[in-house]
Order: C-alpha cells, then sequence, then structure tokens
C-alpha cells in the first residue's frame, strides 16, 4: 500500500500554472503535492493578468483562440465559486493604432468573420471616446479582461493546503532521485514529476535543450490623486493602461531580453513613466504606488513548452507561456491533465517534442 508521502503527481511551482494543473489533476482524484518557494520568482504575482486575444502589432489571432476563451470563462468562473470572490474581469479594451500599416491590419481582420466577435468598432482620432492621445485612432477591442492573479495564487495556496497538498520550500535539483517507477525528493515519492517553474526551468538539467527566451518586464502601480478624467477601459498603444480596484491602475510594460532577475529598476520606471505622459491627457492624475518587475517564461517559437520528457518519462514539462498565461494556460492545464491522464495527443504547436 502506498505510504502518505507517496504521490502520483509532484509539482513544482505554484504560479498560475501549477496551480491549475494541480487542481484538475486533484479533481481526477490523483495524489499531488506542489513544491513552492513562496513564489520567490513568480511572474503571475507580478503580471497584470491582461486577457488580450489579439496581441500583437498585426492583431492576428491564434486558431486556438475560442477555445481559450471558453476555456477562461470556464476555470475563472469555476474558481470564483469555490473562492466566493470573482478573479476575472471583464472590461473592453481601446486599441491604439500606431502607424497607417496598423489601419489596414485592422480593416484586413475586421473583414474575417472568425474575428469579428473579437473586433469592434474603429475609433476615429478627431472624437476619440477616451482621455488619451490617439493620433492614428483606434478601435474597440471585445472579449478583454483581466485576472486578479494575485488573489488567486493566494487562493490556490490555501486550498491545496488545506488538501495536504503543497509545500513551501524549495526544490533542488540535486535532490531528485529519478527511479524506474517515477522520482523521489527528500521523504516523498511520485509516479511523475511536472515542472511549472516559470523561466527558472531554463536552468533544468534535463530540459536544458527547451529554447526558453525569458523576457523581464517591469509594470507600475499607480493611484488617482485628482479628479480629472481617465481611462474606464484597458487602454493599448505602444504602452497600456488597465483600469483595476480601488482607483488603481496598472501601466506596463517594457522587455527586457537581457536580464533575469525581478529587480525594478529606475531606468524601467522612467520609460514607462515616459509613456503614461505620451499616452494620457492628464497623466498629472496619476501617482505612482509602485513599481515591479518579473521574468516572463517566454520561448523562442513563442509557444508554450508542455509534454513529457523523451527518455525519462517520469518527467514533464508544463510552461513557457510567456506574456499570455492568463489566457491560455486554463485550456492548455486540460489538454495536459488529458495527455497525462488519457495519453490523449498534445496540441502540436506545444509539444515539447517539436525540438526532442
Ligand atoms: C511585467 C509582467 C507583466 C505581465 N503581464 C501579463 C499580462 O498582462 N497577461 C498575462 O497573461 N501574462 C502576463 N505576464 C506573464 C505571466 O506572468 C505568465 O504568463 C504566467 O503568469 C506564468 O505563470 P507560471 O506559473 O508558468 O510561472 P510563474 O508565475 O513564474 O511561477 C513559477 C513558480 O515556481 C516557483 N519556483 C521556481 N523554481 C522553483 C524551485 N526550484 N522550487 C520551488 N519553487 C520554484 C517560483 O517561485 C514561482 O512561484 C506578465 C509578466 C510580467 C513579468
Amino acid at each position: 500500500m502506498a505510504s502518505a508521502s507517496h504521490y502520483d503527481y509532484l509539482i513544482v511551482g505554484q504560479g498560475l500554472a501549477g496551480s491549475l494543473l494541480a487542481w484538475r489533476l486533484l479533481q481526477q482524484e490523483k495524489r499531488v503535492l506542489v513544491v513552492d518557494d513562496g513564489h520567490a520568482t513568480a511572474s503571475s504575482m507580478v503580471a497584470a493578468g491582461l486577457i488580450n486575444p489579439l496581441a500583437g502589432m498585426r492583431f492576428n489571432h491564434s486558431p486556438f483562440v475560442h477555445e481559450w476563451l471558453a476555456a477562461v470563462e470556464q476555470t475563472y468562473g469555476e474558481l470564483a465559486g469555490m473562492a466566493g470572490e470573482p478573479f476575472l474581469q471583464w472590461l473592453d479594451m481601446v486599441r491604439l493604432f500606431r502607424s497607417s500599416e496598423q489601419v489596414r491590419f485592422y480593416e484586413r481582420q475586421r473583414a474575417r468573420t472568425e474575428t469579428a466577435d473579437l473586433l469592434g468598432r474603429r475609433l476615429d482620432a478627431e472624437d476619440f471616446p477616451q482621455p488619451v492621445h490617439a493620433p492614428w485612432g483606434g478601435f474597440e477591442q471585445k472579449r478583454t479582461g483581466w485576472v486578479r492573479l494575485p488573489r488567486l495564487l493566494a487562493f490556490m495556496a490555501r486550498w491545496l493546503e488545506g488538501k495536504g497538498a503543497l509545500r513551501r520550500e524549495r526544490l533542488n535539483h540535486d535532490d531528485l532521485v529519478l527511479r524506474d517507477d517515477g522520482i523521489a525528493w527528500k521523504d516523498a515519492t511520485a509516479r511523475h514529476l511536472v515542472f511549472c517553474d516559470g523561466y527558472r526551468s531554463m536552468h533544468n538539467p534535463w530540459f536544458d535543450w527547451l529554447p526558453f527566451a525569458p523576457d523581464q518586464g517591469e509594470i507600475l502601480t499607480l493611484k488617482r490623486n485628482a479628479n480629472l478624467p481617465l481611462p474606464d477601459r484597458i487602454i493599448n498603444g505602444a504602452t497600456w493602461l488597465l483600469p483595476v480596484d480601488e482607483g488603481r491602475f496598472r501601466l506596463g510594460a517594457t522587455h527586457y531580453h537581457d536580464r533575469q532577475d525581478n529587480r525594478a529598476t529606475e531606468e524601467g520606471k522612467q520609460k514607462l513613466l515616459a509613456g503614461m505622459e505620451t499616452l494620457l491627457l492628464h497623466p498629472d492624475a496619476l501617482e505612482l504606488e509602485k513599481n515591479e518587475a518579473g521574468v516572463r517564461p517566454a520561448t523562442a517559437d513563442r509557444q508554450p513548452f508542455i509534454g513529457s520528457h523523451p527518455e525519462f518519462q517520469q518527467l514533464h514539462m508544463f510552461n513557457g507561456f510567456g506574456a499570455h498565461g492568463s489566457l491560455t494556460i486554463p485550456w492548455y492545464a486540460r489538454r495536459m491533465v488529458e495527455w497525462l491522464s488519457e495519453g490523449k495527443e498534445l496540441p502540436k504547436n506545444a509539444n515539447i517534442q517539436r525540438y526532442s
């Protein structure tokens, strides 16, 4: 008979990826232990949690976009029901054109029926409905919003703890022993080990062949300090601004590909504040509350890293969600569970087999 410290799955990392994967596995009555070092490097704790199905300069979309959105609605809704507090907030986005070329990209997307529910009307520069500078005009984007990630992670930590499924400590690779029937780590054994450890997986001795492309970012939290007009939608131009709770706004974000730490810098702050000056008609209405930084677990081909090690079948990866984890992790968590429990094929774009 299995001892109390024998698990089906040991999961490294309780960011959004590890939390949702653990939750889905526990729903299937698997024995799960999540190990997290107190979110020491969690990009989920810093992220704005924006849901933007048409990211990118050309407003392109993934073929999975509607499945992602359905999973977003269902997953965060289910979790809100469990927690008794909302995590997902739908809020329309106003997208600012940055060139006449982008107007053409918009018109092209607008002509497509499959994105009709995602694109709203075009907005003229002369009569712009938000207090922002919009020299090229813009358009409304639908089915956008944001997720209160720190609150979701705090709830998930309590819920996992209540099930005896969370240990708050760092897992060192040297302490792992690979066995024929799984792995051993300290006093625990497990049939499977899944790495959901964010960008730190790039230093993982079993998966160092995966081309991670970590993308450090800084983000500001601002507070309203004057009763001047400020946007009431998500504004997305060269800089984006998100109205959140209690008169606060998030402003982001920078991208540094040569940094791998969560230290916010004066340079990053000044860059973002300059972006705010260019964006808002009344930048003085906001004062800085805090600046933060984190490292997005991004990948060279901008697709997630999901799947099993080609040689050590007890080792798996559920990672690489880059700048869009809030939108994509709910759907990929289901695909990962189907792969682990039923051997159902993973989406090819995300399967790490593409590199092995
Ligand atoms: C500035 C910024 C803005 C962002 N904005 C958005 C946004 O608006 N929308 C969006 O969707 N995404 C955004 N992101 C990206 C988002 O954070 C990620 O897509 C997503 O949160 C990744 O979740 P994860 O669980 O894979 O990784 P993480 O959240 O990084 O979680 C990994 C966890 O594993 C732990 N860990 C790592 N190694 C170990 C170990 N050896 N032992 C124990 N624990 C370990 C870490 O401490 C952490 O808690 C942003 C990121 C940044 C930095």
